[in-house]
């Protein structure tokens, strides 16, 4: 079997779907793999560094021809760009990415087309087994990492307390909103930055995660009793829940210096947490970083990758945060796409077990045709499918 990896083509994409390292534990299990001339050069990852581990480097043409292809961002994830490459996919062979599924469920459809069997990293299952598995996991780590790094440049104060002959300064107050991967690891960079922290999020059940990291939990008074799903996603919330969380988070943003937000409900809308009024009451000079930008945004006034200032206030609405550390999130996307890889290749071949919620989960197109219920839904051809 043959596994080709394309040079990543979204604008300012910077990983590579697979690192060297994945090369031995795939030639053991009689894998080959075809990496695109450059394709990790941006992550840190030359030619020569595949090579050394028997990898061959070819065209994007040769590495489109493998039986299996493997990208950070399939077609539904990269839109513009990643229409130039329906014409190189082939009936029977499969594609395995990130390609935002439920947002634009269209692009899953052409993919169908193309008689392709493809896999969107995004379905993992979040159950134990496929934990080494989970794409979006991985990369909300790099991405929580980025978000506090991105505020702590933009503050125009320092994170640690300092006591120095030139006088004593007050560490600063950083607030992180969603306290999931992305935010129990901006808490924790947060913290060993020095700053003062508080965490927040819907689920009541996160509390513990957030003062296990050192920071205070923010508890406001809201019915939180039905707000998680089976899966561990936070459910969406009704706009009276909503509306008296604002009530109760306009305080607690006025006193922050920084505000990293990385609420998310998946397949919906981002919630909107931080509104205008509540950056007017911030001071001048703060910042607020939104990882969420790129699905509504939790600000109301952040745009996606622009810098917005409204009273001295500055909103940052990233939405590549992983590019921006291109070399370990690769290494960890890497890892999660081999133990996919090794889990769903029997003696040569992609086997899907119907029982496997694994491979079932995360099975998107197959013999022409859209078969995950939740995409069929999206896009009007199915029956309501409950989120995992
Ligand atoms: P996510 O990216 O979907 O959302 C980020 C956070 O935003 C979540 O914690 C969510 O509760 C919170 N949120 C949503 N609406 C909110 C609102 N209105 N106000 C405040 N916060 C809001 O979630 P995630 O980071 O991918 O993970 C969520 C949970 O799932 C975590 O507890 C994580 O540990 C768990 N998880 C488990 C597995 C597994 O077992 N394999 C894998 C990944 C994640």
């Amino acid at each position: 079997m043959l596994v080709g990896v394309p040079t990543e083509t979204f604008p300012g994409e910077t990983r590579v779907a697979l690192t060297p390292a994945a090369l031995p534990p795939f030639e053991k299990a009689g894998i080959d793999v075809i990496v695109q001339s450059g394709a990790g050069d941006a992550a840190g990852f030359p030619d020569e560094a595949f090579t050394e581990k028997n990898g061959r480097v070819g065209s994007r043409q040769d590495v489109f021809g493998a039986d299996v292809v493997v990208q950070v961002r399939t077609l539904g994830a990269n839109l513009e760009r990643g229409r130039d490459d329906l014409d190189l996919l082939r009936e029977g062979q499969v594609l395995i990415g990130f390609s935002d599924p439920l947002a634009h469920p269209e692009a899953a459809k052409d993919i169908a087309g193309r008689g392709v069997m493809s896999f969107s990293i995004e379905l993992m299952p979040r159950i134990t087994r496929a934990q080494s598995m989970d794409g979006l996991s991985s990369q909300a780590t790099v991405g929580g990492y980025r978000a506090v790094l991105m505020a702590a440049d933009a503050l125009p104060k320092m994170f640690p307390m300092m006591t120095t002959a030139a006088g004593t300064i007050a560490p600063a107050r950083v607030l992180v909103i969603g306290a999931g991967v992305a935010g129990l690891q901006a808490i924790a960079t947060a913290r060993r930055l020095g700053a003062v922290v508080e965490g927040y999020d819907v689920r009541p059940a996160v509390k513990e995660q957030v003062e296990s990291l050192g920071a205070k939990f923010v508890e406001l008074d809201l019915d939180t009793g039905d707000t998680e799903t089976a899966g561990g996603y936070a459910k969406e919330m009704g706009e009276e829940q909503l509306r008296r969380q604002r009530e109760g988070m306009a305080r607690v943003v006025g006193a922050s210096d920084a505000v990293v937000t990385t609420a998310q409900v998946q397949g919906k809308r981002a919630p909107m947490i931080v509104t205008a009024d509540m950056v007017r009451g911030m001071s001048p000079g703060s910042v607020i970083v939104d990882m969420a930008a790129g699905q509504g945004g939790n600000c109301e006034l952040s745009r996606p990758d622009e810098e917005v200032v409204e009273g001295g206030v500055r909103i940052f609405g990233p939405t590549n945060l992983p590019a921006l550390a291109p070399f370990h999130a690769s290494q960890m996307y890497s890892k999660n796409l081999q133990n996919f890889l090794l889990h769903l290749v029997k003696e040569g071949e992609v086997v899907i077990d119907p029982e496997d919620e694994i491979a079932d989960g995360t099975l998107v197109t197959r013999g022409g045709e859209v078969v995950c219920p939740r995409v069929l839904e999206a896009l009007g051809q199915g029956k309501a499918v409950a989120a995992s």
